[in-house]
């Protein structure tokens, strides 16, 4: 090696992680973003022109178009669908009511995946359990305890900005079900998965592992009475439902690019899919609003990046995630070009942290893209690369994933349940979360060096 060869090596390496043309970049990209509200007005003509977008559901359908037809007006480019087959159900009427030790209508919501009652619907005694864990411990005293009754799985969910008071109480909603079917339940109630105190129960998705009964979650107001009952004295309910699950649907992962100059590929993602019950404006409209306004801004920038940035909306991702694993399967192959991958689905809160899950020599770029987010008020730096759901099955690839953090302190007031309307949108908030993207993008786009690949070690499951 010539003397020359060599102070040019040693001159590569010691170049920043984030050279100061990219660092710039970014910086005006995000800070041109912040008076926007252009990802406020996405989220807008989505809830407004489709509106609910359940896998398999003629919103769904409408959803794919919508996606196809806005990802090109804003600018993006190769926009086309890529296909998956995913589950398809369908709610119906749904009633409840005490008919013992007196007479009251519950308000209940079926969870999604649920199999009907009997078309006259069913009458049993109600058992509380707190959990998944106490019914287990229930059943292992006594096998025949929940059998011909109805279990009435009562946990509460705590507020928390992090949102982890969500995974602490979803196992009553994804694994309630058929625990309780296991022990010959007929069917079962939960208490919304949720921390708001209005009447209006949150629906959900439930684990399918083996047999499952009619389930339902009934709102906290009507949680408390069955409790307050239950706790007094034997209780008999009246259930109804005509949910169905139908064969499955074909459905689509929405893509669109902003065309990078070599090659690599930055991939940011939302999931298109909703539930039925309302407009799935902050789940997850908000983040297809904040990651199709990061590309727009993008897409209009006057220096082209080195990497191509992704969209990709993804399908299905409420009641089965098959969009994601489709896509993951798909791209198994070339994932190796992907160098980082981000996911936003936590509503319409203000970012203040960013986590990243990088691989060797990656960390020293993933914390010049945390310094450039600070101006945005982003505080908080995490290393678990706790990203969404839908880019999580690419870990396994070895794909660094990142996460920008958001304030979900009032968010689980209101996904999954008919509050999920545009009005709950907040532009401000959801234009910094866009500025956010844009810094992280510029910059995960255009640096010379990457993020390395995430340690076998570390990939974990696929999902
Ligand atoms: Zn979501």
């Amino acid at each position: 090696m010539t003397p020359i060869a060599l102070a040019f090596l040693c001159l590569a390496s010691a170049a920043p992680a984030v050279p100061k043309d990219v660092a710039q970049q970014a910086s005006r990209l995000r800070d041109e973003a912040l008076p926007l509200r252009g990802a406020a007005d996405i989220v807008r003509s989505l809830t407004d022109e489709v509106g609910p977008r359940l896998t398999g559901s003629p919103g769904g359908l409408a959803a794919e178009e919508w996606a196809l037809k806005k990802l090109a007006a804003l600018g993006l480019t190769n926009v086309h669908g890529e296909p998956a087959i995913a589950p398809h159900w369908e709610r119906g009427r749904e009633e409840g009511e005490v008919v013992s030790p007196c007479s009251q209508r519950l308000v209940l919501t079926a969870l999604g995946g649920s199999p009907g009652t009997p078309a006259e619907g069913l009458d049993a005694p109600v058992l509380l359990t707190e959990d998944v864990p106490s019914l287990v411990a229930l059943l292992s005293k006594d096998k025949d305890a929940v059998r011909g009754k109805v279990v009435f799985f009562n946990k509460k969910m705590e507020r928390k900005r992090d949102g982890s008071g969500y995974p602490r109480t979803v196992g009553i909603r994804a694994e309630g079900p058929h625990e309780a079917a296991k022990g010959g339940a007929l069917a079962v109630l939960i208490r919304t998965v949720g921390t708001s105190q209005a009447r209006l129960p949150h629906t959900g998705g439930i684990i399918e592992a083996g047999g499952l009964v009619p389930s339902a979650a009934l709102s906290g107001p009507d949680a408390d009475f069955l409790e307050r009952l239950a706790k007094a004295g034997p209780v008999r309910v009246h259930l109804l439902l005509t949910c169905k699950t139908l064969p499955d649907a074909p459905v689509r992962n929405i893509v669109g690019e902003v065309k990078g100059t070599s090659d690599g590929i930055v991939l940011l993602g939302a999931h298109l899919d909703s539930w039925d019950l309302a407009q799935g404006a902050i789940d997850d409209g908000a983040g297809i609003g904040i990651v199709a306004e990061a590309a727009r801004l993008l897409a209009g920038g006057t220096h082209p990046l080195r990497r191509t940035v992704r969209v990709v909306l993804f399908a299905n991702e409420e009641n089965g995630v098959r969009g994601a694993r489709a896509y993951a399967e798909a791209h198994q192959a070339d994932a190796g070009r992907i160098v980082g991958a981000l996911e936003m689905d936590f509503g319409t809160g203000r970012v203040y942290g960013f986590s990243s899950l990088t691989g060797p020599g990656g960390d020293e770029a993933a914390q010049g893209i945390f310094e450039l987010l600070k101006p945005l008020g982003v505080t908080e730096r995490g290393r678990e690369g706790d990203a969404g759901t839908d880019v999580s099955p690419l870990k396994a690839l070895g794909v660094p994933l990142f996460a920008l953090l958001q304030d979900g302190t009032t968010y689980f007031d209101i996904h999954h349940s008919a509050d999920d309307t545009y009005d709950k949108i907040d532009p401000v908030a959801l234009e910094q979360a866009a500025a956010a993207v844009v810094t992280f993008a510029a910059v995960a786009a255009d640096i010379p060096g990457d993020f390395g690949r995430v340690a076998k070690d570390k990939q974990g499951s696929t999902h």
